[in-house]
């Protein structure tokens, strides 16, 4: 057995089994004690895809195939065979997350989900079919349907709100093709969306229809283990590069929302990884930074809507992981989560908070810095820049110490245009199409392929409903 929930450790489960339920059935997150003993330097010399080999099968070992699924997910899929490729700007470097078939740091997940999701399907002898339910406030839902598009075994339905996505979002989903896909707009805003398919999956569909409903979420082990592999790939680029000898520590950088993408480089670290300071960087909304400078996490605050939309988030669900990898003890993470619900706070013993700083670093980034960042490093040095990367900049410069420093980049810079044509100081069209020509014309910087595309591309997906339609609409295409 090697997972078992953070809230209890009677409940485990094999690693293929994690993947297809994504939640222990106690709420808890599934975890394993077992990150310590890999062959991180054997893994250092390999492609991109064969660390993601090595890496997923050891974190995932009762999948069979490994090989296959990497292959299938990333071959050709991503701009580079590098799939996340290392960039030096000035003395920091900055590594691309963002070159994947959406353009979207979610791309690195999502393309390896649905393979572990249908290989784990085969192996545990479930003959349903997997209905993916996504609400989605922007990325997430393209990136989950590219990545579960004709994936044999597999359906996708993404919800979205009307009015609520971006012009290119928007376009990006009901352009989507695909013999198992669905997208739909729901009257609403992200909050209905989401609550109404919590609903659905509350209330369960009729055992008996030959559909089992899933979820693409962060919090899935099958989406965390696959963002391992580019902190080991970043590790190797900077030997490569002579800018590190093997076991000299490297500083990641992280601009953060829901905690997986940090936590996946601590996985990094318990797996043998010299990585030095995790460092976590937030923007207006700064519960997890306030968290790691105090002990206590409090969600009962102001939520702010920013420039940086992906990490605008009060409960960040992975770093239930993080207190239970620092602890090892269920009760505790239970309580802790329980405070979490019951009074929207907690705070962690004194002994877990030392274990948290030593590990980690934190600092966090206002609206204007982020513009000034983006403008700073455009007019310095000639890299340009989503907000997302420029929080994370921002407080990289901050916290330099010794050791090299990595900026995890999240997002194309075409992705949030408007935003990034205004901290250039230009004045942005409503069309956002037109901001991202006119952002290509003023850089030079290429417009990637999937989104200079994407105006002329046929709308496939016209449907829209009322929010309490959702379960309706989910239960006419389960029937079938
Ligand atoms: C999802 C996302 C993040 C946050 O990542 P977490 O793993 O949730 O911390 C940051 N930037 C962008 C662009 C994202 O899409």
């Amino acid at each position: 057995m090697e997972y078992q929930s953070t809230r209890n450790k009677n409940l485990t489960a094999r690693s293929t089994e994690a993947v297809l339920q994504g939640l222990a059935p106690d709420g808890g997150l599934y975890v394993t004690a077992r990150l310590e003993d890999f062959d991180w330097q054997g893994t250092l010399s390999l492609s991109a895809l064969g660390m993601a080999k090595k890496i997923l099968g050891f974190l995932l070992p009762d999948f069979r195939d490994m090989g296959k699924l990497v292959q299938a997910a990333y071959e050709g899929k991503f701009e580079t065979e590098e799939l996340t490729p290392l960039v030096p700007v000035g003395d920091q470097y900055v590594l691309e997350l963002f070159r994947g078939p959406t353009s979207a740091f979610k791309d690195v997940a999502l393309s390896m989900l649905p393979q572990l999701i249908t290989a784990a399907r085969e192996q545990e002898g479930v003959t349903d079919q997997i209905l993916i339910l996504t609400a989605t406030s922007g990325d997430t839902g393209k990136a989950a349907l590219a990545g579960f598009r004709d994936v044999p075994g597999t359906g996708i339905i993404v919800f979205y709100p009307a009015g609520g996505v971006s012009a290119v979002q928007k376009k990006q989903m009901v352009s989507q093709e695909g013999g198992n896909v669905c997208v739909c707009a729901v009257e609403g805003n992200f909050d209905d969306t989401q609550t109404g398919v919590k609903e659905i999956f509350s209330r369960g569909i009729d055992q008996n229809c030959g559909v089992r409903l899933s979820s693409a979420n962060s919090i899935n082990i099958g989406r965390l283990a696959p963002q391992v592999v580019y902190y080991f790939k970043a590790y190797s680029d900077l030997m490569k590069l002579g800018r590190i000898r093997l076991g000299e520590p490297v500083d990641f950088v992280v601009p953060t929302g829901n905690f997986g993408d940090i936590l996946a480089g601590y996985f990094a670290k318990k797996m043998g990884l010299p990585v030095g300071r995790l460092v976590c960087a937030s923007n207006q909304n700064d519960v997890l930074t306030d968290f790691l400078a105090t002990g206590t996490y409090d969600r009962r605050r102001p939520f702010y809507r920013t420039i940086s939309p992906s990490m605008d988030i009060l409960v960040s669900s992975n770093l239930e992981r993080l207190l239970w990898l620092l602890c090892r003890r269920e009760e505790e993470v239970a309580g802790y989560m329980r405070d979490l619900k019951e009074k929207g706070v907690y705070t962690v013993s004194k002994e877990l908070l030392s274990g948290l700083q030593a590990d980690f670093a934190w600092g966090c980034c206002s609206e204007e810095e982020t513009k000034a960042t983006i403008g700073k490093v455009w007019q310095e040095q000639g890299y340009l820049m989503d907000t997302h990367t420029a929080v994370a900049w921002k407080v990289a410069c901050e916290t330099r110490g010794e050791a090299p420093a990595v900026v995890l980049s999240t997002a194309s810079p075409y992705k949030f245009p408007a935003a990034v044509l205004s901290a250039l100081g230009e004045t942005p069209d409503a069309d956002e199409f037109r901001v991202m020509y006119r952002l290509n014309e003023l850089t030079g910087v290429p417009i990637p392929h999937g989104l200079a595309t994407l105006e002329r591309k046929p709308e496939l997906h016209r449907h829209c409903i009322g929010k309490e339609q959702m379960a309706d609409f989910v239960l006419e295409r389960v029937s079938f």
